[in-house]
């Protein structure tokens, strides 16, 4: 029988790296606890039935006979007093990407606020839109959040949505109506803008002030959870089921297929050519010549090679996308805390054969890297104003859409065309670009 070779990793998450409890020749079960921490760190289980064949300082790889890959029963995991306990045993993770453990979250203190995160901030990404679409798995979200309000004795519950999603709101509100237990919920409806569902930016829609960077959420009485990070905890609870699966969006054009593909329940491990084809057959149907495959969102991901991609529990997905733009000429970077960092803005002027001579950073990024107002610009010129003395004739940003329009107002006057990191991969899907202008210096 054909065999899949999984991968399960031991450093997705943040925290101390887990320690594999197998060895090689092991033959493991599904729901199997194959690596744990000694510390701040997560559990990771078996998706599948199999056998080790290799352990490396950063995987565990088992080999899955193809046959068994529809089987559903599973290992549960133990019996539970706490929600806390349940998600540690259950090695649930922030699904967001954000990949910090669950347990620690609920374990800090008691909030009077809980966020569910269902921004899904970057665009195009609908996996957790389409949880929500059916009725099985919204009930299983909306339960999961009112056992998470009990357990961390949160007096209310924002459910955070983009506005755009107005059927689906107004499906939520349906399902809610008249059910005491939902009380709590109220749906904060949310702009279609990155990065909107930043759980700092989530916290100021409600409350109308900023955390600053170098706190978090729980400081102020809040906790913020993503959508799928509640349904886990709820499939923990319910049914004492490790986190084995994830939900996720492919994004390409490709002959006779949808551009975007949403695929709920993947098994972590399981190889992404699995599902989406090897790079051979791919650019066979891609309707273009393949850019990069980016592993992640338009904003946030990283270049990477396919073959080399397995489904994690911080997994989003990932788009094919259109080549780069070219330029071949002096060019600045302008490094945003929420967007590319400056490995990848680098990576990309690269790719664009461009002569890097100048970067800057957002000035709202706070100590601890992270930004004071997500999504609220502080004012640009003074940085382009500088590229331009180093000598950029053009500037690739990865701010945000608010920074973009103040770097555009800025750059147009002083002749420098703006690219933003995002462009080859919003034009992949017909997404709006990053800024309110376009010049046509800047295609
Ligand atoms: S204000 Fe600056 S650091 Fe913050 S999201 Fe916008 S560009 Fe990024």
């Amino acid at each position: 029988m054909r065999k899949i070779r999984y991968a399960f990793s031991l450093v997705e998450h943040v925290g101390e790296k887990s320690l594999p409890l197998v060895k090689v020749g092991d033959r493991v079960l599904r729901g199997e606890l194959i690596g744990d921490t000694k510390g701040r760190g997560a559990k990771i289980h078996s998706s599948r039935n199999g056998v080790v064949v290799d352990i490396t300082p950063t995987h565990i790889y088992i080999d899955v006979d193809e046959g068994d890959l529809e089987k559903k029963d599973y290992l549960k995991i133990k019996e539970c007093d706490s929600l806390w306990e349940t998600a540690l045993e259950a090695g649930i993770i922030g699904a967001g990407g954000g990949g910090f453990p669950t347990h620690l979250k609920l374990k800090e203190k008691k909030v009077s606020a809980l966020f569910i995160n269902a921004a899904q901030c970057e665009p195009n990404f609908f996996h957790n839109v389409e949880t929500l679409k059916n009725l099985d798995t919204l009930h299983n979200v909306l339960w999961g959040s009112v056992f998470t309000a009990q357990a961390v004795e949160a007096e209310k519950i924002y459910f955070c949505i983009k506005g755009i999603y107005s059927k689906i709101i107004k499906k939520i509100k349906t399902y809610m109506e008249d059910k005491r237990e939902f009380q709590k919920i109220e749906i904060l409806e949310l702009e279609d803008l990155y990065p909107v569902g930043e759980e700092r930016a989530l916290i100021n829609r409600a409350t109308d002030s900023w955390i600053p960077s170098h706190e978090l959420p729980h400081m102020h009485n809040s906790l913020v959870l993503n959508v799928e990070t509640v349904k886990n905890l709820y499939m923990a609870v319910k049914y004492r089921k490790p986190l084995m699966e994830k939900d996720i969006t492919l994004i390409g054009n490709f002959k006779n297929r949808a551009r975007i593909k949403t695929y709920l329940g993947i098994d972590i491990g399981l190889p992404l050519k699995a599902i989406a084809g090897d790079s051979s057959e791919l650019s066979k149907t891609l309707e273009y010549p393949l850019g990069e495959f980016l592993e992640g969102g338009a904003n946030t991901g990283k270049s990477s090679s396919l073959e080399e991609v397995y489904i994690e529990k911080i997994s989003g997905g990932g788009v094919f996308t259109l080549p780069f733009p070219q330029f071949r000429g002096k060019l600045g970077l302008l490094v945003c805390a929420c967007g590319g960092d400056e490995k990848r803005l680098r990576e990309i002027g690269g790719k664009m054969s461009s002569e890097i001579v100048g970067v800057q950073h957002c000035k709202n990024i706070g100590e601890r890297g992270k930004c004071e107002t997500p999504g609220k610009c502080p004012g640009q010129a003074e940085a382009v104003l500088k590229l331009k003395k180093s000598g950029a004739m053009r500037v690739l940003v990865s701010t945000c859409t608010d920074c973009t329009n103040t770097v555009m107002r800025a750059a147009i006057p002083m002749d420098m065309g703006v690219y933003h990191s995002t462009d080859h991969i919003y034009r992949t899907f017909d997404y709006p670009i990053t800024r309110d202008r376009e010049e046509e210096k800047c295609q």
